[in-house]
């Protein structure tokens, strides 16, 4: 499962509370696909479940009947696409009047009538991604992007992911035939996608920075080379990461004696072997020691981060 889809998914388990809501996502979902005209209302995506639920919501709201064609990129290929219609002239009409569009109209703007309080944009949003979305798993980089078939439309979405008080500014640039609106700074990104909703990705993704900031850190650190420096600078950075959450959420006074010694000792020395850890701690231990000790840090991490979160779930 790549980022983007897993994204896509968590967008799907977004709830609208309001019936505005709704319609603004569908309306995003629509608008910004294949085609949104009398001629043709397509969009294919990649994403099973938003098809779905694009075309349960628009039956909900519209009474539009979808149709559902799914099928394969290239034979024996592992991404598979589906496309959500609208098949029949006269239903096609109605989509287009329940979002305040004509069949005559030059080019595809967003009629901001379908957004009529703030608490809709962020749904907006989450249908125009869901749509024409995607973005790129952070280990690599960090950038999120819309990929808009018409020109005026891509510089509506910019315009409006301007004015949405994430402070964003998005570029437009042309590939392909299509217009891509991208946003591509990690605390920007992962802003936009807290707001749609998808604040697991979010989170997921500023983690994704921390650890390879402090990775990079070790490595600058760490002067030899070796096949396994980078397995060596993944795990320090892990362990740094973990030590900080600790200090950040249960603090150092809640570890026994030998773990804090040593929690301390690796945060100065992220460059610093097991082996080395061992005989810098008094008395000092084997290498087998500070590995179970360090793992039993990882644990009370991952313990303290599950306490915090479940106070944060608490009204
Ligand atoms: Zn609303």
């Amino acid at each position: 499962m790549s980022f983007a889809s897993d994204t896509k998914k968590e967008l799907c388990r977004c709830p609208n509370a309001q019936p505005c809501c709704q319609k603004a996502e569908v309306y995003g979902f629509f608008l910004f696909g294949k085609m949104f005209s009398a001629r043709e209302i397509s969009v294919t995506t990649e994403s099973i479940p938003a098809a779905r639920r694009a075309s349960r919501q628009l039956a909900e709201l519209s009474g539009s009947i979808t149709e559902l064609t799914a099928g394969m990129y290239r034979q024996g290929a592992d991404r598979s696409w589906v496309t959500v219609s609208v098949n029949a002239w006269e239903e096609r009409l109605r989509v287009l009047e329940f979002f305040g569009h004509t069949p005559q109209e030059a080019h595809l703007r967003i009629r901001k009538e379908n957004l009529p309080q703030d608490c809709c944009y962020p749904a907006f949003l989450r249908g125009a991604f869901l749509s024409c979305g995607t973005v790129v798993r952070p280990e690599k980089e960090y950038r999120l992007e819309f990929a808009v078939p018409h020109q005026h439309l891509a510089r509506d979405l910019q315009e409006l992911l301007q004015g949405i008080g994430l402070e964003l500014e998005p570029g437009v640039s042309s590939r392909r035939g299509t217009f891509v609106v991208y946003v591509n700074e990690a605390e920007k990104v992962g802003d936009l996608l807290a707001y749609m909703g998808a604040s697991g990705a979010s989170l997921e993704l500023i983690q994704a920075k921390m650890l390879k900031e402090v990775r990079n850190n070790v490595n600058r650190k760490l002067n030899f080379e070796s096949a396994n420096q980078d397995k060596t600078a993944d795990a320090a950075a892990r362990q740094m990461l973990a030590i900080r959450r600790i200090g950040e959420t249960v603090g150092f006074s809640s570890l026994p004696e030998p773990l804090r010694q040593l929690a301390q000792l690796r945060y100065e020395h992220p460059e610093y072997s097991l082996r080395e850890l061992g005989q810098s701690l008094e008395p000092p231990i084997s290498r087998s020691g500070v590995n179970h000790r360090l793992k039993r840090i990882l644990e009370l991490a991952e313990k303290s981060g599950q306490t915090e979160e479940t106070l944060q779930e608490e009204p």
